[in-house]
């Protein structure tokens, strides 16, 4: 336990190894801690929103992306009422498409890149606890001890890093999100899907590549109490979408599914001194938005470029940079969770969820508008008011 990192990083998600590949390719000292394995593909939408492609071109990747991943045009929303609003990104920014990852390969590459520019990476291993002192940080793993000058958790939304400052808070919420990925019976278009039920459960859709859909159910954690298990909840809410219910039927127990819950994660800060959570760790709401991914490598970099900016000033302190990461952080995602949190309530109104689909069908640039804010062309201010000046069309 004689030298000390620059950073150890705990997760080695989007965030994680992100920030470790940006830290490192500057000559950085760093040590990546994941608990898993192997890389494994998680229970995710796997969509990346047209900001995060902009954010993947901005970091060298955007070729390896586009070469590996189909791209996505735009959101269809189903209402419980039957209605439909067919939404197209905008062309307002550099990139007017979103990307269809599959996540066990997209954080395989990430890892690949961090193993390239001499990130150490110790996986099967998992971060337990850590002893702050002024500028070193000393951390427990199940395999060993280290001592780092920052300390940063991208151990996502069960983070113990944040647990173990003390600065995790309660869920409002007890959402569960039961995900299977599923064959087509008919072509798809290259649109995702958000099908919104009557009791605020919906269901996400991700037209992969033509033999393969990602869906995922969000519902309340009773609902599945409720229903008796994930497979009959899932048939429950499939049969509420006729669309659905046409498409892939009601599952049998020979289709693999998965669950994950609690989604929400709730944290009361993001730093204290030199320890620092980015990421799902962080903070995450819920997946209606699709953005934690995008959220993930945005909170990496702006992490990175502050303590790359800090170390020109001192080899040895980072706090200044971990300071205007938080407020970096608060500026550019914090709207967006707010948005996130006016989410929540609307689709648990099912006529309010139905008078903004009427709202956005009047005209297409309107909900092209809507589009633009879930997929962070727009932020929530730029998109409303991209929303009420243009008249139907
Ligand atoms: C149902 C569902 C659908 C979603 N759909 C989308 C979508 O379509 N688009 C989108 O952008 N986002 C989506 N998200 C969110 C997205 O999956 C996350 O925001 C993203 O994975 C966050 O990345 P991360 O690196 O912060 O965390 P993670 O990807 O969770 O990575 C954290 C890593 O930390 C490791 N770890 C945990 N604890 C420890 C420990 N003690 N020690 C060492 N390692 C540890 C874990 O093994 C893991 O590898 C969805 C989420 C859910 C639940």
């Amino acid at each position: 336990m004689n030298s000390v990192y620059d950073c150890i990083i705990v997760g080695a998600g989007p965030a994680g190894a992100f920030c470790a590949w940006r830290l490192a390719s500057q000559n950085l000292k760093v040590l990546l801690i994941e608990s898993s394995k192997h890389t494994k593909r998680k229970v995710c939408g796997e969509y990346l929103c047209p900001k995060g492609v902009q954010l993947l071109h901005e970091s060298g990747l955007g070729d390896y992306a586009e070469s590996n991943f189909n791209k996505l045009h735009g959101m269809k929303i189903f209402t419980s009422r039957n209605s439909e609003v067919y939404t197209r990104f905008p062309n307002a920014g550099p990139f007017s498409y979103g990307l269809s990852l599959n996540r066990e390969k997209f954080d395989r590459h990430l890892l690949n890149l961090c193993h390239a520019v001499g990130v150490e990476v110790h996986k099967d291993e998992s971060f337990v606890d850590f002893t702050s002192y002024d500028e070193i940080c000393e951390i427990r793993t199940s395999k060993g001890a280290y001592k780092t000058r920052v300390l940063i958790g991208a151990d996502g939304r069960k983070s113990k890093v944040a647990q173990k400052l003390g600065f995790s808070e309660e869920a409002t919420n007890h959402r569960v999100a039961i995900h299977a990925y599923l064959e087509p019976k008919t072509a798809f278009e290259r649109m995702g899907e958000m099908h919104i039920l009557s009791d605020s459960s919906y269901f996400g859709i991700d037209p992969i590549h033509e033999n393969e859909i990602n869906i995922s159910l969000v519902c309340d954690g009773e609902s599945v109490r409720k229903h008796g298990g994930m497979l009959k909840t899932w048939n429950h809410y499939i049969q509420q979408s006729p669309k659905l219910l046409k498409e892939f039927g009601c599952l049998d127990e020979n289709t693999p599914l998965y669950a994950v819950s609690p989604i929400q994660h709730r944290v009361k800060s993001i730093h204290s001194r030199n320890i620092v959570l980015i990421g799902d760790a962080a903070g995450f709401v819920d997946p209606i938005t699709g953005e934690g991914i995008f959220n993930a490598i945005c909170s990496a970099k702006i992490l990175s470029d502050e303590l790359i900016k800090a170390r020109t000033q001192s080899l040895t302190n980072y706090k200044p940079g971990v300071a205007r990461y938080a407020e970096q952080h608060k500026k550019t995602l914090a709207q967006k969770a707010k948005l996130n949190r006016v989410f929540q309530w609307v689709i648990r109104h099912p006529s309010v969820v139905e008078f903004i689909a009427q709202f956005l069908k009047k005209s297409a640039t309107r909900a092209n508008a809507f589009v633009g804010v879930i997929g962070n062309i727009y932020s929530p201010q730029q998109g409303l008011i991209e929303m009420f000046k243009r008249k139907a069309s």
